[in-house]
């Protein structure tokens, strides 16, 4: 059995690239996602025409009942060497017309979600004395965006999460590291471009998919075996 990467939210966008990143590097995929089987079933063909297994575990991250009675089971065979938290989307509206669920939702997604999860693995990767966990923060968690206050809020607290994580598990090798993307073409932001946003990148366009997982794969690659609590932005430039 080889290494075995648990993604969530894996059903399209940067999951997905992250999902098929990580089986071209030889990883078994358990693919977490919400609601959208049949693009969890492409990707999960996908992943076994390039050789590797793919294990589909739909859930809502949120739900705390959902994660332990999927993934206990899971776990008494296996333990992922690898989790990405990535599941969640965004909620914009101004903060003086946000409503309650606004609020609520898109901190329970990114934060409950990325708890519950990592919560579950991450005392069985302490015991493995071995492990990575890639939190996906954005732009957003670092600068600050007008009209995001709740989707900010949960991406700084990744953050915070991220760094205090990685100080209590490195001393057992599980290693702990956030990834910042900035302007990526996916789903969510497909209703934003605008040359506004272009006119802000240094890079002058936006990034994919593909280019965060690259960052991803490197985290969870041999390779990055000296690196944790960091933040690392996949975005164009646009924060330094
Ligand atoms: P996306 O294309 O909309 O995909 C979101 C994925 O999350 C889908 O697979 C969806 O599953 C899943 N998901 C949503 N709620 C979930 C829940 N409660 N439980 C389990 N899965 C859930 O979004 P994306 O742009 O790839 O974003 C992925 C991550 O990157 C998010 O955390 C986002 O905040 C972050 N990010 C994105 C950008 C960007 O520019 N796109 C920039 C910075 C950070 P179903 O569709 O199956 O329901």
């Amino acid at each position: 059995m080889g290494k075995i990467a648990l993604i969530t939210g894996a059903s399209k966008g940067i999951g997905r690239a992250i999902a098929l990143g990580l089986a071209g590097d030889k990883f078994d995929i358990w693919l977490n996602y919400k609601s959208d089987h049949s693009a969890a079933e492409k990707i999960k063909s996908e992943i076994e025409q390039m050789g590797q297994s793919c294990t589909l575990i739909p859930f809502d991250v949120c739900d705390a009942q959902a994660v332990e009675d999927t993934l206990s089971p899971l776990l008494e065979e296996n333990v992922p060497y690898a989790l990405i938290n990535n599941a969640g989307f965004a909620r914009d509206t101004l903060f003086g017309l946000m409503a309650n669920d606004d609020w609520s939702q898109v901190l329970d997604v990114h934060l409950n979600g990325f708890y519950h999860v990592t919560r579950k693995l991450a005392p069985h990767m302490q015991r493995q004395r071995k492990g990575r966990i890639v939190n996906i923060s954005s732009t957003s968690g670092q600068t600050g965006v007008p009209g995001q206050v709740n989707y900010c809020t949960a991406k700084a607290g990744l953050i915070g999460a991220t760094k205090a994580l990685a100080k209590e598990l490195a001393k057992r090798n599980v290693l702990v590291n956030a990834v910042a993307p900035g302007f990526i073409e996916t789903s969510m932001t497909e209703h934003l471009i605008s040359d506004d946003y272009l006119k802000a990148i240094p890079m002058a366009r936006t990034g994919k998919s593909e280019e965060v997982a690259g960052c991803v794969r490197f985290l969870c690659s041999d390779m990055a075996s000296y690196i944790t609590g960091q933040v690392i932005a996949v975005n164009g430039g646009i924060y330094m």
